[in-house]
C-alpha cells in the first residue's frame, strides 16, 4: 500500500527518504514540489534523478484529494466541495477580498458540538480530518485561486481561517501537524500572523495552541455574554465554562489581540442590553469583536437581525472603545457563509 505523502511531516518524510537510501535533501526537494510549486506529479520533479523518482512513485501516493464541485457567486466567493479518499465530503471556502484572499478551512467531517445556529452541527460528527486532508484543502483552493488570476498578476496575500466544518481544537494533533507545514518556509510558507484558529471554546486546546504557535491568532466564538443562554446556544459551554476561558484570556499575555466572534441572532442575543453585557464582560481583554449577522439556513429557525439593529449593537460597543467589525458574510447565496457549511453524506 502506498503512503499518502500529505500525511507526513517533514521529519517523517526525511526518515522515509533516507530509508530509501536517498540523500536527506531529497525531502526538501519533495516539499518544494508539493508545497511551493504545487506539482504533485512525481514524473515532473525534474531535479530528482529518474531512478529516485521511480523509487518514490513505488513508495508514495502524491495525488491530493479531489474537488468535485465549485460554486461561485458574483463577488468571487467560491465554495469547494472536496471528496476525501474514503468518500467523505467536506467544504472549503475561498473569499476574494480587494488585497488578499481568505481561505476558510475545515478540520472535521461534521461536528460533535451541535451549536444551535450551525448547519455543520446538525450533520453530527463523522470523523477527524488527517493532517493531509487539512493541507490538501489549502493547496487545492490556493491552486484554484492562482489559476483564476489574470496573467502576470502575482498571488495576493493569503489568510487562513480555521472556521469551516468542525471544531479545530478537538482535532489538535492533526491540526498542529498541518500548521507546522502551512507555516514552514520549507512548506506552504504562510505567516502565522495571517492564520486564525477559531474555537467554540476548548480551553485545553487554546492553551496548547498558544504555547505551540505564539503568533497564530485565536478566534473565540462568544455569541452570548450570558452563561445560561450561551449554554443553550452552544452546549459545549456546559463543560467548557465561559468564566474560566475569560479568566485565562485576561491573565495571559499574547502577541496579538484576541478576536471575539459574535453571531447576532434576531431577538435572541442582539439587544442593546446584550451589547452592554458584552462590553462589561470583555473589559480588560485586548481584543477586537467580529459581529456576524446570522445567516438564515432552511433547517434552523433563527432569523437574521435587521441592519439597523446590527449597526446599533456595533455603535454601542464602538462608543465604549472596542474595535468592532461587522461581517455581513460573503457567499450567503451559495451557503458558504459562517454556520452554513454542511454536506450530505
Ligand atoms: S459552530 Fe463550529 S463548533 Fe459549533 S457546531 Fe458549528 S462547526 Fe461545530
Amino acid at each position: 500500500m502506498l503512503k499518502w505523502i500529505y500525511d507526513l511531516s517533514y521529519d517523517e518524510l526525511k526518515e522515509d527518504v533516507c530509508k530509501l537510501k536517498m540523500p536527506g535533501y531529497v525531502a526538501d526537494q519533495i516539499f518544494q514540489w508539493l508545497y511551493e510549486k504545487s506539482i504533485d506529479d512525481i514524473a515532473a520533479w525534474s531535479n530528482i534523478s529518474k531512478q529516485n523518482r521511480s523509487l518514490l512513485s513505488r513508495k508514495f501516493n502524491t495525488r491530493p484529494d479531489k474537488i468535485i464541485a465549485i460554486e461561485e457567486n458574483k463577488e468571487g466567493t467560491g465554495k469547494f466541495l472536496i471528496q476525501l479518499i474514503d468518500g467523505s465530503r467536506i467544504e472549503a471556502v475561498l473569499i476574494r477580498e480587494k488585497k488578499h484572499l481568505t481561505l476558510c478551512i475545515s478540520t472535521q467531517v461534521g461536528c460533535a458540538l451541535k451549536c444551535k445556529f450551525c448547519a455543520t452541527g446538525i450533520m453530527g460528527f463523522k470523523r477527524n480530518l488527517t493532517c493531509g486532508e487539512i493541507l490538501c484543502q489549502v493547496l487545492l483552493v490556493k491552486r484554484e485561486a492562482a489559476a483564476s488570476l489574470p496573467q502576470q498578476k502575482r498571488m495576493p496575500k493569503v489568510n487562513i481561517v480555521f472556521m469551516g466544518m468542525g471544531e479545530p481544537l478537538l482535532n489538535y494533533e492533526n491540526l498542529k501537524k498541518a500548521l507546522a507545514i502551512i507555516t514552514s518556509g520549507k512548506g506552504i510558507g504562510i505567516l502565522p500572523r495571517n492564520i486564525t484558529v477559531s474555537t467554540a471554546g476548548i480551553l485545553a486546546g487554546i492553551k496548547r495552541l498558544e504555547e505551540d504557535f505564539t503568533a497564530i491568532k485565536v478566534g473565540f466564538s462568544l455569541n452570548s455574554p450570558d452563561a445560561t443562554l450561551r449554554e443553550e446556544l452552544m452546549p459545549v459551554s456546559k463543560r467548557e465554562k465561559l468564566s474560566e476561558i475569560l479568566t485565562y484570556f485576561k491573565n495571559t499575555s499574547r502577541k496579538h489581540r484576541l478576536t471575539f466572534e459574535y453571531v447576532l441572532i434576531k431577538g435572541v442575543n442582539d439587544s442593546l442590553k446584550d451589547a452592554g453585557k458584552v462590553s462589561a464582560l470583555l473589559r480588560g481583554i485586548p481584543c477586537k469583536i467580529n459581529l456576524i449577522p446570522y445567516n438564515e439556513n432552511g433547517n434552523i429557525d433563527y432569523e437574521t437581525p435587521s441592519a439597523a439593529d446590527v449597526e446599533a449593537f456595533c455603535e454601542y460597543l464602538c462608543a465604549r472603545n472596542y474595535t468592532v467589525m461587522i461581517r455581513w458574510s460573503k457567499g450567503r447565496d451559495i451557503k458558504s457563509a459562517c454556520g452554513q457549511l454542511a454536506v450530505e453524506i
